[in-house]
């Protein structure tokens, strides 16, 4: 990791401040998923595990639109989905699947799913993404697809099911649906999903255009160890964290 990323690593042992760091950059997130045009109606979900109790979750409140989420606006949701901090309901399929993927993976600290357009889409082909840029070989042999669509998922059982076909994976395609990433911070699990849905658009233009030439198997895994480590996600979001803090500060409110 670079100077400048260690000088951004604000990861404390201070759960307070572990706290709020994750809080700032799940609202950060939020925004930025918005700036994107991520948000449909009312779906969607970032979620970040607390430092302290490791089996509650931090998310957005249902109904508010991913451009308006503040630090205060964000609640906390406990294994039961009840909400124990904030005054907002939890999204049922928010908790659903990102209780069991959290349960599933104590490893993740955050996950993020949203109905973002260029993903749903490549979710119809319900196959994985082939290895046809340098920047999808971060997923590559690292997601995995949920084959296995039965309506919105308000059902724990099936929220089992989708936290273990996301299995050791960063990222899950749920066909006809949608993608799931995951990270070991707020910041890896929206980078993931940031650049797995433009991963999805550039798969869907270039084969509209023609046949992809695919990177090999071996290279595929090389360039997969140097942009898709944990500390190469987490790098990456910087940028789109402090470009989205100096025009929306409100964010941190
Ligand atoms: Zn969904």
């Amino acid at each position: 990791m670079s100077q400048v990323a260690m000088a951004r690593a604000t990861t404390s042992k201070d759960p307070d401040a572990e706290r709020l760091h994750r809080k700032q950059r799940l609202a950060a997130a939020f925004r930025l998923f918005s700036k994107f045009g991520f948000d449909e109606g009312v779906a969607g979900h970032i979620t970040a595990r607390d430092p302290e109790r490791l089996d509650h979750f931090w998310v957005n409140p249902l109904g508010m639109h991913f451009g308006h989420i503040r630090v205060s606006d964000l609640i906390c949701v406990n294994r039961d989905g009840k909400v124990v901090e904030g005054d907002a309901m939890v999204n049922t399929a928010a908790f659903v699947i990102h209780s069991n993927v959290h349960e599933a993976r104590p490893d993740v600290v955050a996950a993020a799913h949203a109905h973002s357009i260029y993903g749903k889409s490549w979710s119809a082909m319900g196959r994985l993404l082939d290895p046809i840029t340098q920047d999808v070989c971060a997923f590559y042999e690292d997601h995995a697809v949920f084959d296995d669509y039965t309506g919105v998922v308000l059902d724990l059982e099936e929220g089992k099911r989708i936290a273990h076909a996301v299995g050791d994976n960063k990222a899950a395609i749920l066909r006809n649906h949608g993608l799931l990433t995951v990270g070991h911070s707020v910041d890896e699990a929206a980078w993931w999903f940031i650049t797995m849905e433009r991963s999805c658009q550039a798969q869907l233009l270039a084969s509209s255009a023609g046949t992809p030439v695919l990177i090999d198997p071996e290279m595929a895994r090389t360039t997969r160890e140097q942009v898709g480590s944990h500390s190469a996600g987490w790098f990456s979001f910087q940028p789109l964290f402090d470009r989205i803090v100096r025009e929306q500060p409100d964010l941190l409110d």
